[in-house]
């Protein structure tokens, strides 16, 4: 794995759409649109370093975190010191309560790091959705930390100076997306079916010169 540091939330982005990670990697583009802004005002309220104490619950917001082995950094919105010690990263959605498998992978990658900068284990993190005030808790498992692993190798894959931008997966979510201005989907789309096209009629027209070659010697 190269040493590069990689945001923690690209890891949610990769595993929404792996160009929407490339084009915030490689083309270091965030985009904005009504959903990014509701997730800047969501953000703000734990934006704020310090922390607060809550029914015995210590309430670390904005803390800072990092794992080298990982390549990792990033800021918690929340981590949580519970009277029997242990470590809880909060993320803080703007949605409803959903389930999403990118979220876990961003919430189990903070307690990775969390474990790595202080040394603890964390067995598990939780998603507060702020459009619903429900909260989700995250088991923090095996099976879990492998794929966070996984994801965090294919990241990394992508720093590489040669790798190439993934290609648009479109999707219904793509109207939603604060990058569709940049990716064009369609056009990508069609732009790949035109370089099929055209290689698929090079390869004809090169094996009939060939043929013609032979014929005419
Ligand atoms: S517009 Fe669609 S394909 Fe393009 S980056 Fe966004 S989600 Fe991915």
């Amino acid at each position: 794995m190269d040493t590069t540091s990689i945001p923690l939330s690209l890891l949610n982005d990769y595993l929404f759409c792996k160009r929407r990670a490339g084009l915030k990697l490689i083309e270091n583009e965030r985009g904005s649109n009504v959903h990014t802004a509701e997730g800047d005002v969501v953000h703000d309220r734990v934006d704020t370093p310090g922390y607060h104490v809550l029914r015995g619950v210590t309430v670390l917001r904005s803390l800072p975190v990092w794992s080298d082995a990982l390549g990792l950094s990033g800021v918690c919105d929340v981590v949580e010191r519970h009277p029997d010690g242990s470590l809880v990263p909060v993320e803080f959605k703007k949605s409803r309560r959903k389930s999403f498998v990118n979220d876990d992978v961003q919430v189990c990658a903070q307690g990775l790091c969390i474990e790595q900068c202080m040394g603890v284990r964390v067995a598990r993190g939780a998603i507060f959705f702020s459009g619903s005030k429900l909260r989700r808790d995250v088991e923090l498992d095996e099976g879990l930390r492998a794929l966070t692993w996984k994801t965090v190798e294919s990241l990394h894959r992508l720093c590489d100076r040669d790798a190439e931008l993934p290609p648009a997966e479109p999707k219904r979510a793509c109207e939603g997306c604060s990058l569709v201005e940049l990716c064009m989907p369609a056009a990508s789309r069609f732009r790949r079916g035109a370089a099929a096209w055209f290689e698929r009629h090079l390869n004809d027209m090169e094996k009939l010169t060939s043929n013609n070659d032979e014929a005419s010697s």
